[in-house]
């Protein structure tokens, strides 16, 4: 099983807090895994875990939209099965990755957005929560300040969180667009059961100022979040717009599907995503045989691995 909690420049402050996150929701995870638990299971329950914690953006703490609000996104999808689950702009959910699961297990569409979400979430006796219960005064702070820094003509105009800031060496569409902010702290999964099942789960708030309404990568089917039996199981975060034009993690999971070993793919993945669209952002990525890899252009991306080798955490690949 691993699990990632963003990836971008994070702080040396925030380093503890989001190692402790992303092991504290792998030994949840894997100890489904090692019950002999699905592979589902334990992603949903290790994601509902990073949204728990106000961290991430993901559940609650997550970054707020232009007009001060949380908004969700959320995909589940299992490999086994072929089955999907996915929520997007829900503001009265808690758990994000909870209703995709009901929406995966107990309806025949795959994919339910805004208030149709929430209410089919609350029909399947999911609690609809006050938006405010959601937002931080951290994350007032922090639009304060990027609506601050846009109003200045700063607003994020570079990504300054590259490791290599150099551009893209042989872009054919250089990035027109500016992320609208540098910071990626969306929260995944991706887990093998003993059965040889693969699941994986993708859970975010999005991007810090985003328009009411934006969708980005991470909740739709094979963008940010993808798994198959047949292929592999992926969770990406970063920058999502450029994610989605290159529909990279069915890309990813493709590739693992002809023959390429997940380690490669993963930083192929990366590659091909600076160097077409000048994207930035990181991936974990599982093969059904067990092999994995991770990969990240930002300077640090929070991953954790758990295996019957044991259970690790990082900062950097
Ligand atoms: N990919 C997410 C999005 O664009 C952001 C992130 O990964 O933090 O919504």
């Amino acid at each position: 099983m691993l699990v990632h909690g963003g990836a971008w420049a994070i702080p040396d402050d925030a380093a503890e807090a989001h190692l402790s996150g992303v092991r504290r929701a792998l030994e949840a995870g894997y100890k489904v895994l090692t019950r002999g638990g699905s592979a589902l299971d334990a992603v949903e329950v290790a994601v509902t875990m990073l949204e728990d914690d106000p961290t991430f953006d993901a559940g609650r703490g997550s970054f707020l939209t232009s007009d001060g609000r949380v908004q969700l996104d959320a995909l589940l999808m299992d490999g086994g099965r072929m089955k999907a689950g996915g929520v997007a702009c829900v503001e009265r959910l808690r758990n994000p990755i909870q209703a995709a699961r009901l929406v995966l297990e107990q309806s025949p569409h795959v994919y339910f957005v805004g208030t149709g979400a929430e209410e089919f979430a609350r029909s399947h006796g999911m609690p609809l929560i006050d938006n405010a219960e959601l937002v931080l005064d951290r994350e007032r702070e922090r639009l304060k300040n990027a609506k601050e820094r846009q109003a200045a003509g700063l607003a994020d105009a570079t990504f300054s969180g590259l490791e290599d800031d150099k551009g893209p060496e042989t872009a054919v569409a250089p990035a027109t667009e500016s992320p609208l902010g540098s910071s990626h702290d969306t929260v995944g999964a991706v887990a093998l059961d003993v059965h040889g099942n693969l699941a994986a789960g993708t859970s975010t708030g999005g991007t810090l100022n985003k328009t009411p309404g934006r969708v980005g990568d991470s909740s739709l089917i094979g963008c940010g979040c993808y798994a198959d039996n047949m292929s592999a199981a992926v969770s990406l975060t970063g920058w999502g717009e450029p994610i989605m034009k290159l529909v990279l993690g069915k890309w990813a999971t493709d590739r693992v599907a002809a023959g390429s070993a997940p380690e490669f793919s993963a930083r192929e993945a990366i590659s091909y995503l600076h160097n077409r669209l000048g994207g930035h952002g990181g991936i974990i990525l599982l093969g059904p045989d067990g092999r994995f890899g991770m990969a990240h252009n930002t300077p640090a991306m929070a991953w954790g691995l758990a295996s019957e080798a044991g259970l690790e955490t990082g900062l950097k690949i």
